[in-house]
């Protein structure tokens, strides 16, 4: 009788298994968003049918109990690839969090809804987009129809941009928002470009993508590439994440680096291999995407939203003892009863080495010399601070 009432008392406060929700990623519902979002002749931010491809795929989040769903209004303004000033819209669905202490912090997921062809035909030219970024889109509402039965700390936000085609307006828009109306922002994985695995020259990589981090003062996302390379490896999942310490692709840019430029901890998902000769075309289509590499690297998003957006409060003043002696002591501010992760690496090595999880304000570390490891502490599934 005991056990069972044990038993009981232990399943009302249930721990999450991500990898139970990441098996949820359905190929089929990936396919089924990316090919209606395709079959709009384009999704052109300065045209009706991105107002459409906007209510369409609004509609499609409110039928999620749970998620709240706004259609944010902007203006773009006449330049290079706008004809005319017209106000725009794009949308912002959010699952929100549920500790009183945490559920101003964000976490988000984001994909462009819209498309552009460059050829001569200019904005009323064929652009279906399914890579660019119909595959960001159906990444972001796979996620919240998962996640969104589960209850979460952190208020987790899911996103289809606008504008990003035009010069990154639609991010830069609700970057700058977020700014001005004091934003918690913990995280912003921008998806863009995650359904093809292959190019014309034969180069194919179907098992690993790319995150693309900016390493300055002002935000975190290196850190945040970094522990998504551990915590993807530590899953278990044969798919790996390859990190490139840069900004964006050369000459190429992203719905991320809106979100760094305010302060906001963001990096960019783009598959390892790209056909350039389908992006911007009218040959962007659903039947040259990987919906197994599509549903991987879905799965990958979903990991990393569920630990951010569960994590306890992050420590602070995380430091290393500088006294000279053989073993490494990390200390960090926080709260007792609480558990963390302690990170180490070499300092060549770009990628975490090891973690460990301990319960309290420090740890004794034999094997790792300070002079020779970079440490750093988080909550349980959180962002890494590196050890001063
Ligand atoms: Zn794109």
């Amino acid at each position: 009788m005991i056990t069972a009432l044990a038993c009981i008392l232990m399943n009302s406060t249930p721990t999450l298994n991500i990898e139970d929700l990441a098996k949820q990623v359905d190929e089929k519902r990936l396919r089924a968003t990316v090919e209606k979002l395709a079959s709009w002749p384009n999704r052109n931010t300065n045209n009706p049918t991105l107002t459409e491809a906007a209510d369409w795929i609004a509609g499609e989040f409110r039928q999620i109990p749970g998620i709240e769903v706004e259609i944010m209004k902007y203006e773009i303004q006449k330049g290079q690839r706008v004809p005319e000033t017209k106000e725009v819209v794009q949308v912002i669905a959010t699952l929100p969090g549920t500790d009183p202490s945490l559920k101003a912090h964000r976490i988000a997921i984001g994909g462009h809804l819209d498309t552009i062809n460059m050829g001569p035909e200019g904005i009323s030219g064929k652009a279906p987009g399914a890579n660019d970024d119909a595959s960001g889109v159906a990444a972001a509402l796979e996620c919240a129809r998962i996640l969104s039965q589960q209850k979460f700390k952190r208020t987790l936000h899911f996103i289809a941009f606008s504008g990003e085609e035009q010069g990154l307006l639609g991010s830069t828009a609700l970057a700058k928002r977020a700014k001005a109306e004091a934003w918690n922002i913990d995280a912003v994985l921008s998806n863009d470009m995650i359904a093809n695995s292959q190019n014309k020259r034969g180069d194919k990589e179907a098992n690993a993508v790319r995150v693309f981090s900016e390493e300055t003062e002002t935000h975190e996302g290196r850190e945040l590439a970094r522990v998504m390379e551990f915590l993807q490896r530590e899953s278990g999942s044969k798919h790996r994440i390859n990190l490139v310490f840069r900004r964006d692709r050369f000459g190429r840019g992203g719905d991320h680096t809106p979100f760094n430029r305010e302060g906001f901890t963001a990096i960019r998902v783009v598959e390892q291999h790209e056909e350039y000769s389908h992006q911007h075309t009218d040959q962007d289509l659903p039947e040259f995407m990987d919906w197994r590499y599509h549903g991987e690297n879905t799965r990958l998003n979903l990991r990393m939203l569920a630990h951010f957006a569960n994590a306890e409060a992050a420590p602070t003043q995380v430091r290393v003892d500088r006294r000279q002696g053989y073993e490494s002591r990390v200390t960090w501010k926080g709260n007792a009863g609480q558990e963390y992760r302690v990170y180490w690496r070499l300092t060549t090595s770009p990628t975490w080495q090891g973690a460990t999880t301990v319960k309290g304000l420090e740890a004794l570390l034999p094997k790792y010399h300070k002079d020779d490891y970079v440490f750093a502490v988080s909550a349980v599934g959180g962002v890494p601070i590196v050890a001063e």
